[in-house]
């Protein structure tokens, strides 16, 4: 039987109340996730002998949550990934926003959704257990224009997938990129590297970035560069060729992009227990990131993460987007909603 439960998580240090919801199917497989930042704390999956393993990256307390430099397993947003300058015009008035990661603005700021106290509500869904979370982002918060309303559906499925349904509404035209922001070991969150694991992205493209990573606005082929992930590689192939980034940290442009299909995008496995996840995503675009700042980052159990401890596969549309009238368009304007599906599946072989 699929079941979920909420309990209390702790108490913020400006005294709210934060909630933990367990969701958790037949198969063993069970998700937490937190109010505070629409967190996914914990995602444990059989391998191919049925052994349970938590593989996302995370803390233990709300502390320790409410800081979370790396952004572990959260919604992130307003406009997730990077603004060059943190400035951009929208309907010819110039905005700026805060450098959080100078030169230039990144998920959202320094308040941003990571750290947003969510309102969760369990909700039947023919597939699965699900939790609704909730969060209106105020007119001018963080410097954004408009309100937003956000909701994020969470899912677990009978067949261990984790689908998040995004949809928000402003009342005003606003730049959004909601992404999830989760790190995978498919080891286990504590194996220490993902540099054995093997990947493929279906991308025939990517958008070539500078040394802080914004877009240059060139879409170049990944043929004959690290970024040919077209054919399953293990990750540690390429990653001597990305000195510049430290490693992966890079938008690859999805091949077939409808904007409507929620397609197979990437497949990550790990080979000695045999875990393997795909994704599968409404949007353009997927920064692929090898966990390049981690250092020395107490977590969950007394584990500490260092670089390259998990990956992250950000489903979103392409970084800069506010400045380069040439992406996929990624303003809201209130006779519109925005809606994105990814789904995280997880097996074995
Ligand atoms: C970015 C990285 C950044 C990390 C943590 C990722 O989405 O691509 O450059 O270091 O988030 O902020």
């Amino acid at each position: 039987m699929s079941t979920v439960t909420r309990d209390p998580f702790g108490t913020t240090a400006r005294g709210q109340e934060v909630a933990v919801f367990t969701l958790s199917n037949d198969n063993g497989a069970v998700v937490r996730l937190l109010e505070i930042g629409a967190i996914v704390a914990e995602l444990t999956v059989p391998d191919r002998h049925g052994e349970l393993a938590d593989v996302v990256l995370g803390f233990d307390t709300l502390g320790e949550y409410e800081i979370n430099p790396a952004y572990f397993g959260c919604a992130t947003g307003r406009v997730a990934n990077r603004i060059s300058s943190g400035r951009f015009k929208l309907d010819g008035e110039t905005l700026q926003l805060a450098i959080n990661a100078p030169p230039n603005h990144i998920h959202g700021g320094e308040g941003g959704f990571h750290r947003a106290l969510w309102r969760g509500e369990p909700e039947e869904v023919p597939e699965g257990v699900a939790v609704r979370f909730s969060y209106t982002s105020a007119d001018g918060e963080d410097g954004y224009p408009g309100e937003l309303s956000c909701e994020i559906l969470y899912t677990l499925t009978r067949a261990n997938g984790l689908r998040i349904d995004y949809l928000a509404r402003t009342n005003r035209p606003t730049p959004i990129n909601l992404t999830n922001h989760s790190y995978f070991n498919l080891a286990t969150h504590d194996a220490g590297s993902i540099l054995d694991h093997v990947i493929r992205i279906k991308a025939q493209r990517y958008t070539e970035r500078d040394s802080t990573g914004i877009p240059t606005g060139a879409i170049l082929p990944v043929a004959d560069t690290p970024l040919d992930l077209r054919d399953s590689r293990a990750v540690s192939d390429g990653l001597n060729e990305l000195q510049q980034s430290g490693g992966y940290d890079h938008n690859f442009v999805i091949d077939r992009w409808d904007g409507e299909t929620c397609r197979f995008i990437a497949e990550v496995i790990e080979p000695r227990r045999g875990r393997r996840m795909e994704v599968h995503t409404t949007q353009p675009g997927v920064q692929f990131y090898t966990g390049n700042f981690l250092s020395g980052l107490q977590g969950k159990g007394g584990a500490v993460y260092n670089r390259h401890a998990g990956l992250c596969l950000e489903t979103q549309h392409f970084p800069d987007s506010v400045n380069h009238a040439e992406f996929p368009s990624t303003i809201l304007r209130p006779e519109q909603s925005w809606q994105q599906t990814t789904e995280y599946r997880f097996s074995t072989l």
